[in-house]
């Protein structure tokens, strides 16, 4: 049985072909960054690398955690690379970026979670690249007082941090993380800087409710969440968590008035919505509005 093959006509995935993709491609080794595009073998790709749109993921290529939704292999990382900002610097430099976004494993290994790391990463592309405007997008800092503070500090452009799904399934498919913490993150962020955007991000497919989609939104509203994306949760591999329904583009329509009705200021929806899909337009949209 092949999931693939399952995969309703809506999922279309484009084959990178474009030269761009290639330097895109060739940029990232060079400057030894990992993508999130690569290791969460998003289905974008091709179409975000021939824009040059990489996300980069700082902070090593194995994760502390072992959320059953993602394609990250988990372990004991190795130690921070003191150079890694200044990497990613010159690499959003040379992609010519007008707005980057930067994520990370999680790393529990870590006394501060890597938050003077991120912290350092943002210095660097604000040194290098003044014009571009810095996305994260942050593990949860669960048990490490004091991280959010040292990076919303760096004051980057947009916050975000994502849900990914609704706090029943929380246990099965994030069970490192907290729903509570995860709030209580983006809450911190504006309470500290009301200036920061926030952004968070759900999956959908993985057997929640319509009503419980409704509460995550309202919990986010609570806490002064700016942004939303919604996108469709596709299995990795066989060994991830499965794909309990595809919500049709019309089901998607509906979350995303749902959204809208809710107040969020800015809110993308589509079964290929991912957390930096578009990311760069979307907040060029925002600046000229
Ligand atoms: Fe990378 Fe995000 Fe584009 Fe996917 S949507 S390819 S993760 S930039
Ligand atoms: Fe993947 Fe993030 Fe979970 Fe790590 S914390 S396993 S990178 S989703």
């Amino acid at each position: 049985d092949n999931p693939i093959a399952r995969k309703p006509s809506w999922i279309r995935v484009k084959a990178p072909t474009h030269p761009v993709y290639h330097e895109t491609r060739a940029l990232m080794r060079e400057k030894k960054l990992a993508t999130v595009c690569e290791e969460a073998s998003c289905p974008n790709i091709g179409e975000c690398w021939s824009q040059r749109h990489a996300t980069m993921m700082i902070m090593g290529e194995i994760c502390t955690r072992a959320c059953s939704f993602c394609n990250v292999s988990t372990g004991l990382p190795s130690a921070l690379d003191p150079e890694e900002p200044q990497r990613v610097a010159e690499a959003v430099a040379q992609l010519g970026l007008r707005h980057v976004v930067i994520t990370s494993v999680d790393r529990d290994d870590v006394p501060d979670g890597g938050a003077a790391h991120f912290a350092a990463v943002i210095a660097a592309v604000r040194q290098t690249a003044p014009e571009t405007t810095i996305e994260i997008l942050t593990p949860d800092f669960l048990r490490k007082p004091g991280s959010v503070e040292v990076v919303t500090r760096a004051k980057p452009d947009v916050f975000n941090h994502n849900f990914e799904t609704v706090p029943r399934l929380y246990p099965t498919i994030r069970p490192g993380a907290r729903y509570y913490q995860s709030i209580r993150l983006l809450d911190q962020v504006k309470q500290i800087n009301p200036s920061i955007f926030t952004k968070s991000g759900l999956m959908v497919g993985l057997g929640e409710s319509k009503s419980e989609i409704s509460q995550v939104m309202d919990d986010l509203r609570i806490a002064d969440v700016d942004f939303i994306t919604i996108g469709q949760y596709l299995q990795p591999t066989a060994k991830h968590a499965a794909v309990e329904k595809f919500w049709t583009p019309e089901e998607f329509e509906e979350l995303a008035a749902m959204a809208r009705a809710k107040g969020f200021l800015q809110v993308a929806a589509t079964p290929l919505t991912r957390s930096s899909y578009h990311a760069d337009a979307d907040f060029e949209g925002l600046r000229a509005a």
